[in-house]
């Protein structure tokens, strides 16, 4: 059985009914990293030993009869900005390059329930605070269609090592499109889910209004089965509440919705997100290839049943700045946490306070984390609190009000997940604002709460992933699933890619 082609929820049912083991898993991918890591660099922490030490815990427990879940014995990856209790937590930033945790993300903590094995961390976006993987310290991911090319970001590690083979499933975040741009870019299946349904307790906050954890993996049935383990998460541990925001939902059976028919769904498309340059949409403009590989998306699910209609999406055009207005003041407050006191990277050599907390963040941040604290410390700041700061909060309600006049007549929104296909490595870090332009389709979905899925729908010329997203309601992940599923079941799954060839 050559086990890495499977899906996550195909190598549980092969652990579970002894066809493979835990250990075996393991095995099959800490090879294909041996192999792989060099030229895609997906990882900022491989954990081998601890990897192999677990699989071997859990094979134990699935042969007792103790771990019977889905996920039971299958190796996950995880990104860097995610606690791991005694494994280092980096955020691909030099300030916590030596931080270690004294405890695990509820995500995490979930996974591991569920017998899911971790093998290490992946690589990301310093603090999440990016689109290419490259503002990582650690130097950038490669993305495994072509190593020429950026796999997206920020939690590029973690799509890219899906896309290669070098782990089942990983975990990523979301707080403008940070699952769905790389799964997008990468070829894999990436969930957003709605604001509140997974547990942040350990996450490494960047704009804690917009932040989800979520699943990167190969099909829409792993999707649903990681999603329902995640949703399982408390939002309190022995009287104390760990996060305030989680909802724990009643209704998460998400696999039920694995069903192909989506006979009689309202899928709408904002009109705006499929004009081009030329059509005077957005500045970036949708790229000719990706907008026809969506487009023939909905064809097949129209084809299937579904309803499709364009409609004018309002306010579409002020989701970015709006996005980096909040994003970036959320950012600035979040990260005071980061003062060479409590934890983290310090400077050495200083002489009084105020030097110190100087010296570490000048050196411990790179320059697009610290453009953002600047940006989000300006906003912030009085005088301009009203004009820019508190104007984006008004236009985040009517961008969610635009949205819930479109959930009135649509059970799902379809679109592009990104206006091109991966950039080359290098081409994005010169022009923030062009990066942050390419943001245009996922960051409302963010300002309003939703779920959203990215699904593979085509390559472009040159080979590269394109990504369909689908965007329901709050609390209506079902549905997206239901019409991923859908789309898939007839569109054929993931590109395989564990065993192309490429080399340095
Ligand atoms: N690219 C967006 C940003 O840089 C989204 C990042 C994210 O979702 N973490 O803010």
């Amino acid at each position: 059985m050559e086990l890495l082609s499977l899906s996550a929820s195909e190598l549980g049912r092969a652990i579970r009914e002894g066809r493979t083991t835990a250990v075996e898993a393991m095995e099959a991918v800490l090879e294909q990293i041996e192999e792989k890591e060099k030229i895609y660099h997906c990882y900022v922490t491989v954990d081998t030993e601890g990897a192999l030490r677990r699989a071997e815990e859990v094979q134990k427990r699935i042969v007792a009869g103790e771990l019977t879940g889905p996920l039971a014995g299958v190796p996950v990856a995880v990104k860097d900005n995610l606690c791991t209790q005694g494994l280092l937590t980096t955020c691909s930033s030099r300030m916590l390059r030596n931080f270690i945790p004294p405890y695990s993300a509820e995500a995490v903590k979930s996974l591991e329930r569920a017998g899911a094995v971790l093998i290490g961390k992946t690589n990301m976006d310093e603090f999440a605070m990016g689109s290419t993987t490259e503002t990582s310290v650690c130097g950038p991911t490669c993305n495994p269609h072509n190593p020429e090319h950026v796999p997206g970001g920020s939690s590029g590690g973690s799509a890219a090592a899906v896309a290669a083979g070098e782990c089942f499933f990983a975990l990523g975040s979301d707080t403008g499109g940070s699952i769905r741009q790389p799964a997008s870019h990468c070829g894999v299946v990436g969930l957003k889910p709605t604001y509140g349904t997974v547990s942040r307790f350990g996450l490494v906050a960047y704009g804690s209004s917009l932040d989800q954890i979520g699943p990167l993996c190969r099909t829409v049935e792993d999707c649903a089965v990681i999603l329902e383990i995640l949703a399982s998460g408390k939002g309190e541990e022995k009287g104390i509440i760990r996060d305030s925001t989680l909802m724990e939902r009643e209704e998460v059976d998400f696999t039920a919705a694995l069903i192909e028919d989506v006979t009689g769904m309202r899928i709408g498309i904002p009109k705006a997100w499929l004009a081009d340059r030329a059509a005077g949409g957005t500045e970036e403009g949708l790229d000719s290839e990706v907008r026809e590989a969506v487009l023939n998306a909905a064809e097949v699910l129209r084809k299937k049943g579904a309803v499709i209609e364009e409609f004018d999406l309002d306010l579409a055009e002020y989701a970015v700045p709006t996005y980096y207005t909040i994003a970036c003041a959320e950012a600035s407050s979040n990260l005071e946490r980061f003062d060479g006191v409590k934890y983290g990277y310090r400077a050495e050599s200083v002489e009084e306070l105020h030097q110190m907390y100087k010296k570490t963040r000048s050196a411990g941040f790179g320059p697009e984390v610290k453009r953002r604290i600047m940006l989000g410390s300006f906003v912030l700041s009085s005088g301009y609190y009203d004009a820019f700061y508190l104007k984006a909060l008004r236009v985040k309600a009517m961008i969610k009000k635009a949205f819930d006049e479109a959930f009135a007549k649509y059970d799902c929104i379809l679109g592009p997940v990104a206006p091109t296909t991966a950039p080359k490595l290098g081409e994005s870090l010169s022009d923030p604002l062009k990066m942050y332009l390419g943001d245009i389709y996922t960051v409302s979905v963010n300002l309003a709460g939703l779920p959203a899925v990215s699904i593979p729908c085509g390559m472009d010329k040159r080979g590269l992933p394109i990504g369909l997203q689908l965007i329901g309601d709050c609390f209506q992940e079902k549905k997206i699933l239901r019409a991923a599923y859908t789309y898939e079941s007839c569109s054929g799954r993931t590109v395989k890619l564990y065993n192309r060839r490429h080399r340095r």
